[in-house]
């Protein structure tokens, strides 16, 4: 397949183009490199001898976004493009609203026009607000409790809306569990500019000794030692999923959830990545983060069964792997 990838110079998106092309789907990059860098274009070529074109352009806008998909026959979009940080969302509804609802609406709209019938989206666990773990695809959702995460929910609606009325259209709502982890090459892997906000890139940053210690949110919930639970997922398992997902879509509206299946709590990370990697990890209690919720981890069935895909790659490997990537990354 010829695939349009939005946001493929990002994280998530970096590490899907690498398992596309390694699949044999040739893969066209637009980004407006709000959040990556063009080096990462690179790099992806770089690790699997295959060429990608790239567009440098913002997927708001109508105009470029027709052009594009008038220069190329895609048989299916996976749209990465969006804004992420839950923190600024709350501080900047405006922007993020625009940014993550217009891509959507205006990436669906050519899908429509140019008659390509496969959109993969990136949505999110938060989707699932405070439901009863495990996440089911089925369960009703509540609430989100920040504007990043009412784009990711309204987005579904704007693309199951879309899929019903023009039959043909067919659309994967993927809801991502916790991605961490990097490519195995150490090439490519998540770089947030300042301070990071997740839990992962604030432990490589700790451990580099660019941060002084990690405040831990809380050890006070209902959970196995009181810290946050959460389903961390390798990225390349993620990817892996999305190759999975378009190359099964054939119709209608598809949710699946991508995770392990199983929680884990912030002490047992830092524990993990202290043992693999053989580094201190300082860290002090803190008050919890407003927003958070208890615990959060994925039913898996859903996509064992209908897209044969599960996760493979463990803790150990999350934690050694996103330790790579920081010790490479900006030497
Ligand atoms: P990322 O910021 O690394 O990648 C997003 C990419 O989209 C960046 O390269 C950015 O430059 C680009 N972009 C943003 N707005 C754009 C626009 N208007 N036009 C063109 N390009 C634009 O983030 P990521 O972690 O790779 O996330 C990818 C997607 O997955 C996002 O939609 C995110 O909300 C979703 N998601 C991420 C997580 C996570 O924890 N990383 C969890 C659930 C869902
Ligand atoms: N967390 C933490 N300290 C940090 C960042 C995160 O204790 O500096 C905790 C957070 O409270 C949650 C877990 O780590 O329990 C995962 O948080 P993250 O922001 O990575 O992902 P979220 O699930 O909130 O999207």
């Amino acid at each position: 397949m010829n695939i349009l990838v939005t946001g493929g110079a990002g994280y998530i998106g970096s590490h899907t183009c690498v398992e596309l092309l390694n699949s044999n789907h040739s893969v066209v990059i637009v980004d407006n490199l709000i959040n990556s860098k063009v080096e990462s274009i690179e790099k992806i070529e770089r690790i699997t001898g295959k060429k990608i074109i790239f567009y440098e352009k913002d997927v708001t806008n109508e105009e470029a976004v027709d052009k594009i998909f008038n220069n190329h026959k895609f048989d299916g979009v996976i749209h990465f493009a969006g804004l992420k940080a839950v923190g600024e969302s709350v501080s900047k509804p405006l922007d993020y609203y625009y940014n993550n609802l217009v891509s959507t609406m205006i990436l669906s709209k050519a899908c429509i026009k140019y008659n390509v019938n496969k959109f993969v989206f990136s949505s999110s666990a938060t989707v699932y607000g405070e439901n009863k773990v495990p996440f089911v695809e089925t369960m009703k959702l509540l609430k989100t409790t920040n504007p990043y995460g009412e784009t990711k929910a309204m987005s579904e609606r704007i693309l199951t809306d879309t899929s019903l009325a023009n039959v043909d259209f067919s659309v994967a709502l993927l809801r991502y569990f916790n991605p961490v982890g990097a490519h195995e090459s150490g090439l490519i892997g998540e770089a947030p500019n300042g301070i990071p906000n997740n839990l992962m890139p604030y432990i490589t940053k700790v451990a580099k000794g660019e941060l002084k210690k990690l405040s831990i949110f809380g050890d006070d919930y209902d959970t196995v030692d009181g810290t946050g639970v959460r389903d961390y997922i390798h990225v390349v398992d993620l990817a892996i999923g999305h190759v999975k997902a378009i190359e099964k879509l054939d119709n209608g509206v598809n949710i699946y959830n991508l995770g392990t299946g199983k929680g884990v709590s912030v002490l047992e990370i830092v524990n993990a990545f202290k043992e693999e990697n053989d580094i201190d990890i300082p860290y002090e209690i803190v008050e919890r983060r407003p927003g958070d919720i208890a615990s959060s981890y994925a039913d898996v069935e859903k996509a064992k069964k209908e897209l044969n895909w599960e996760a493979k790659k463990g803790i150990k490997e999350m934690v050694k792997d996103s330790w790579r990537f920081e010790k490479n990354y900006s030497i």
